[in-house]
């Protein structure tokens, strides 16, 4: 039976220092199984700490944690940049987590939809390593009216992107009107939609990524909201 140390599992959550926990325990702040803990050194089985409690409250997932947001337009994909950043959309707390929470990939600034994070990084290598070729499908509205060739352009294998020497991997697009369509990519290089757009002669007005795999974002989750995903939801989508 794999067991962890109190003060590391929520020093590792961001619940505070070595210190800091140890005074939760002494004040009878963290509970298990309906007792106080107040020794911040008991070892705890993995398997039970989900039962932990932290001022009445369960405590916050344990690492392996994988989340499901609407990033809403006008936030950024970092944790350096200034600016609202995806990151301050989660509890407080998990920001200070230990493995960190990451995106998976970034959406520009600009961009809004379906966007992973994850504190698991195989599984983010995994996404977006190149060999992997998992598909996402971004919802295009364009400053344009389509001319038709597009469809057959990006699914060539030939698209050249401005400044790059190899061309892109074929993509599909499905044309919803004349100035929307669907762009589902295998790839993810940089401001790739905007730019093969851009090589079509037109220009992305609105860009929105609506699925990753088997993973759609649910339409009643609303910009700025995220879901925790099961591990049985991620092994089956992606
Ligand atoms: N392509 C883009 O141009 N921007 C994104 O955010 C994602 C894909």
């Amino acid at each position: 039976m794999k067991t962890v140390r109190l003060d590391r599992l929520l020093g590792n959550l961001g619940y505070g220092s070595r210190r800091e926990i140890a005074m939760l325990a002494r004040y009878g702040r963290i509970w298990l199984d309906g007792a106080a803990l107040r020794d911040s050194g008991a070892k705890i089985a993995l398997d039970a700490a989900a039962g932990l409690e932290v001022d009445r409250e369960k405590l916050d997932p344990l690492p392996g944690l994988t989340l499901m947001m609407h990033k809403p337009v006008g936030v950024t994909c970092s944790h350096k940049e200034a600016g609202p950043l995806v990151y301050g959309l989660l509890p407080e707390r998990w920001r200070r987590r230990d493995p960190a929470i990451s995106s998976v990939g970034r959406l520009d600034k600009d961009t809004s939809g379906l966007l992973l994070l994850t504190d698991d990084g195989a599984l983010l290598h995994r996404i977006i390593s190149p060999k992997t070729e998992i598909a996402k499908t971004y919802r295009a509205t364009l400053a344009r009216d389509l001319s038709g060739a597009e469809a057959a352009l990006f699914a060539s294998g030939t698209l050249l992107l401005e400044g790059e020497a190899n061309p892109v991997l074929p993509a599909r697009l499905d044309v919803l009107g004349p100035r929307e369509a669907l762009l589902t990519l295998v790839e993810g290089r940089y401001h790739q939609a905007r730019r093969m757009f851009a090589a079509a002669g037109n220009h992305v007005e609105a860009l929105h990524r609506e699925r990753i795999g088997g993973l759609a974002l649910p339409p009643d989750l609303a910009p700025g909201e995220w879901i925790v995903l099961s591990q049985d939801e991620i092994d089956a989508a992606l």
